[in-house]
């Protein structure tokens, strides 16, 4: 018997709990699992929990670093003492303010979508569980704005939680790494979203990538003057419409100054970023050269009955952040 051993041996036989845990330490181990299993569960959702209000009350109070960029490069580019240069300079005052005072940079909180990318076996339910609480102590804490309703009633009960509110889009992947972005999509904005079903006569739109950039086009001039631009569009080329609208949504999650690594759909991309900002729209519709900050596109299968051009526009108030969570509920890295 080593010197440790027989130290244990001899505590053992002057300590009556060590003897009970002896005589019964089957029984013993079990609870102890038990109670390990709950700890361990317990502070997985406490870590987690934290982590989930920390993103949320970044993607409310910061603009991501690619937004922020192409704002200034917007506001250089406009004429001095203009309406846009004004308009940019007020967008810029309210980025900073927001962030010092680690407030939300709209009074509209938006539409909350969680895009979680997860392990295989990964409880989904826990998360989904966790962040509900997380929107409901984030807005408790003032980093949100009470600001989702009742659809029947129009009753507001402060906790920007209900069916459907937050939304969830849950991806498994063969990788032990958990990714959780979150995109606040403001309510104006969202209103002047589109879906075009090609071929439309009134714009000559065929089935095409012309026919694609037309309606595109036609949407950008459609939002002038709303849903508080310069703007960023998502657009889905082909899916059905609900998959269509879901999918141009996942293009605001690319960074701003990323290219397409499919080469139409760049060079589409290019060429309406371009065309949109030479319309004189400008910030607010104010006049300008800065309709648009970005053009992200991406295409979908389509049956042969069908050929939608679905488009997403965040403004300029675009609030998306993004963890990488290590030992899957604490924050590890930063996305964006
Ligand atoms: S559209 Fe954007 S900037 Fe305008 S009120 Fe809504 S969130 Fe705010």
């Amino acid at each position: 018997m080593g010197v440790s051993a027989r130290a244990a041996s001899r505590h053992a036989s002057q300590c009556e709990a060590c003897h009970l845990r002896i005589r019964t330490s089957t029984g013993f181990n079990k609870i102890d699992a038990l109670r390990r299993k709950a700890y361990a569960a317990a502070n997985f959702m406490s870590e987690l929990l934290n982590s989930l209000i920390e993103l949320i009350r970044r993607t409310s109070a910061e603009i991501p670093g690619d937004v922020h960029k192409v704002i200034l490069a917007s506001l250089e580019n406009e004429k001095q003492g203009s309406l846009a240069a004004n308009a940019l300079k007020i967008v810029d005052q309210n980025i900073a303010l927001a962030k010092n005072k680690s407030q939300p940079i709209c009074q509209d909180t938006g539409s909350i979508l969680f895009y979680v990318d997860v392990p295989v076996g990964y409880d989904q339910i826990t998360f989904a569980e966790t962040a509900r609480e997380a929107v409901t102590l984030a807005t408790k804490k003032g980093y949100l704005r009470q600001n989702s309703v009742d659809s029947l009633t129009g009753k507001n009960d402060g906790t920007n939680v209900g069916p459907g509110a937050p939304a969830f889009h849950f991806h498994q992947h063969r990788s032990a790494e958990v990714s959780v972005k979150l995109v606040l999509k403001g309510g104006g904005c969202e209103n002047v979203g589109a879906q075009y079903s090609l071929p439309d006569d009134a714009l000559h739109a065929n089935r095409d990538l012309d026919g694609c950039r037309k309606a595109i086009l036609d949407a950008v001039l459609q939002a002038q003057g709303k849903g508080c631009g310069p703007g960023v569009l998502g657009v889905c080329i082909g899916g059905d419409r609900a998959t269509g609208y879901e999918l141009s949504k996942t293009q605001l999650l690319r960074l701003l100054d990323d290219r397409n690594p499919e080469p139409k759909l760049d060079a589409l991309e290019q060429d309406i970023l371009k065309t949109a900002n030479e319309l004189g729209i400008g910030p607010m519709g104010f006049g300008g050269k800065t309709t648009l900050l970005g053009v992200k596109i991406c295409a979908a299968n389509r049956v042969p009955a069908s050929y939608f051009v679905s488009i997403s526009y965040m403004c300029w108030a675009f609030r998306r952040q993004g963890v990488l969570l290590n030992g899957v509920s604490k924050i590890e890295k930063w996305i964006y």
